[in-house]
């Protein structure tokens, strides 16, 4: 076998290219370099700490699979990291970061509770000739609860999260159901309930499955006849945490072994944590006894988070990143996605990649091309709360006069000329807009509404402010 260090990475992006988007491999794997390969270990060299991070969240099992058919499998794959000052460092140095193996959470051996060595088995679950096995946790201790921002959308959901870590299956909140939109934060905080249990708890044995997986793993074991063994495996947990259990819905015979296990677990005082993006009274296709089950515990939801989570969110990611932005970006970020935190990273992300892959610095202006290109196929809408910033900076007033209730004049044509633009720029309702502006009930918005219409017809100046301010909030 060859031992070039192109010739075996060549290799690999053959099977990468089948296995990842275009766009991704451009942007993720196009630039990294083959630098060594000595002792069965590729060396590959990446642009930065970020792009090694990301390639370890979202490529790892790709790369350890491909890495184990090039190279054997004692295989191994390190980074070379140009480490850069601000981008703009003469002299790049590298550091040297073997592929962690190091992220699983370790869960305590446990028996078998069935009689392994006189069973014939063919349990999936269950490895052969051992009486005591390990069960991977699958939590990832990146979804800690230090990563995750506390705000008034998520508050409830957090702290029962985190009353039910400290003493798993005893106290009321079991289930925990924890519910909201997309991107809102559902998995992250099973996660960190998941570790946060283990860190006081270490004995016991915890699992995070997905809905998906799970049903998945349930359609094998009815392939292959154990369904019985399957059953057991679930039911050998102290704390199970299923995590969108919406994907359950309409799947009848998936939803009658859960209840099974369910009730196994709960009777036996062991903590359940489920995750669904729906409220129990708004699930569909689920059997009305599960979903009773449900509402035993408690249900908390996340909400999506206000601004300035939003932009605590940011710095927190960035602080662990070890990157900066300028606060004028963050903002950006922070006021132009609102409903979706994956987004909100996502763009974040995108936005650095741009930035030390052209060697350019994080503008203004990039975020806003950037913003532009990779949001552009969701719904996206200037935010209430970017308008009244953009209003207020144009007319030079502080924001919480705005939001006030106060009546002087400038103050209120600008509240006007912000609830106006609210009303044309957003899908959001009069009163919600009214609730943004000072308490304002849909009425009061409606005559704002009316009379910016009515002042941009008969004055010249008042026309000419819209006009700047429109200019300034179209994002393209
Ligand atoms: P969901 O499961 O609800 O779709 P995720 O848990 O996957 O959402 O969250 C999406 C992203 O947003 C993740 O990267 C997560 O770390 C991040 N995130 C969500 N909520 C918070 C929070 N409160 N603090 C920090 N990061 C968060
Ligand atoms: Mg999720």
């Amino acid at each position: 076998m060859k031992k070039d260090p192109e010739e075996i990475w060549g290799r690999c992006l053959e099977v990468i290219k089948d296995n990842v988007s275009q766009q991704s491999f451009k942007t993720w794997f196009e630039p990294i370099q083959p630098v060594k390969f000595a002792a069965n270990v590729l060396t590959i060299q990446v642009p930065s700490q970020f792009f090694y991070e990301w390639l370890e969240e979202h490529y790892i099992d790709l790369l350890k699979k491909i890495i184990r058919k090039e190279i054997g499998a004692d295989g191994r794959l390190e980074y070379s990291i140009i480490m850069e000052n601000n981008y703009k460092s003469a002299n790049p140095y590298t550091v040297r970061v073997p592929t962690s193996n190091s992220r699983e959470v370790k869960n305590p051996a446990v028996s078998l509770p069935i009689d392994v060595e006189n069973t014939p088995i063919k349990n999936p679950f269950i490895i052969p000739g051992l009486r005591k096995i390990k069960i991977e946790s699958h939590l990832s201790p990146h979804y800690s609860f230090e990563n995750f921002i506390e705000g008034d959308c998520n508050r409830l959901a957090r702290s029962a999260g985190f009353a039910v870590a400290q003493k798993p299956g005893g106290t009321a909140f079991n289930p925990l159901l924890v519910y909201g939109g997309v991107g809102l934060g559902k998995t992250h905080l099973i996660h960190a309930i998941g570790l946060e249990i283990k860190r006081n708890h270490p004995e016991k044995t915890v699992l995070y499955v997905s809905a998906e997986k799970f049903t998945q793993q349930f359609i094998e074991a009815v392939k292959n006849n154990t369904i019985g063994d399957f059953q057991q495996f679930y039911q050998m947990m102290d704390v199970l945490i299923i995590d969108d259990v919406q994907f359950l819905s309409g799947k009848e015979k998936t939803q009658d072994v859960f209840f099974h296990i369910f009730n196994h677990l709960h009777q036996g005082g062991k903590q359940l944590v489920i995750s669904s993006d729906k409220a129990p009274v708004e699930m569909s296709g689920m059997e009305q006894r599960l979903l009773s089950r449900f509402k035993w515990g408690l249900s908390a939801d996340l909400q999506t988070p206000g601004l300035e989570t939003r932009i605590a969110i940011l710095q927190k990611k960035m602080y662990a990143e070890g990157i900066e932005l300028p606060k004028e970006v963050v903002e950006y970020l922070a006021y132009s996605i609102t409903t979706n935190i994956r987004e909100l990273e996502g763009a974040m992300i995108s936005l650095i990649a741009q930035s030390s892959l052209n060697k350019k610095a994080v503008t203004l202006e990039l975020a806003k091309q950037m913003i532009d290109k990779f949001v552009k196929n969701t719904a996206r809408e200037v935010s209430i709360d970017y308008i009244q910033k953009v209003v207020c900076d144009y007319f030079d007033l502080p924001i919480e006069l705005l939001k006030s209730k106060t009546r002087k004049r400038e103050v209120v044509q600008a509240r006007q000329i912000a609830m106006y633009f609210a009303k044309k720029m957003t899908k959001s309702s009069l009163a919600n807009i009214g609730a943004h502006c000072g308490g304002k009930d849909h009425a009061t918005v409606l005559h704002a509404c009316r009379t910016v219409n009515n002042l941009q017809e008969t004055d010249k100046q008042f026309r000419g402010y819209l006009e700047d301010l429109e200019k300034k909030l179209s994002i393209h």
